[in-house]
């Protein structure tokens, strides 16, 4: 018997789909890791978006400064719960005012400022 015939019995014998299987993994994870190169492109054209562009004035109660008058009160709709289920999660809305008062107080670090000991000696 020629040595070649040995070769196709073992392709015919599951030596080829082995060989396929390996072929399409290699295949799929090629894809994979051109997703991840593009995903991660994504992610840095964002990251450089969002660093370009001036913090929005968003007052703490999530809503845009402007929507607050001269008093600090927030005029912003909202929806405010009405009615639970028995998870506690609200199942009915109301609209409502947002009680925001926006406190422009002093700097809560001032007060916890404490002079320099090691002038004293
Ligand atoms: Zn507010
Ligand atoms: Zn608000």
């Amino acid at each position: 018997m020629e040595w070649y015939w040995w070769v196709l019995i073992i392709f015919w014998t599951g030596g080829f789909g082995w060989a396929v299987d390996n072929a399409r993994t290699a295949l799929r994870n090629r894809h994979t890791r051109k997703l991840e190169l593009i995903e991660a492109a994504r992610q840095e054209r964002l990251a450089l978006e969002s660093a370009n562009q001036p913090p929005e004035p968003v007052c703490g109660c999530t809503h845009h400064l402007a929507k607050h008058d001269k008093q600090g009160k927030c005029h912003e709709r909202v929806e405010v719960p009405t009615a639970w289920d028995e998870t506690k999660k609200p199942v009915r809305f109301e609209s409502g005012q947002c009680n925001c008062q926006q406190y422009v107080g002093p700097e809560p670090l001032s007060q916890v400022y404490a002079p320099d000991l090691t002038d004293l000696a």
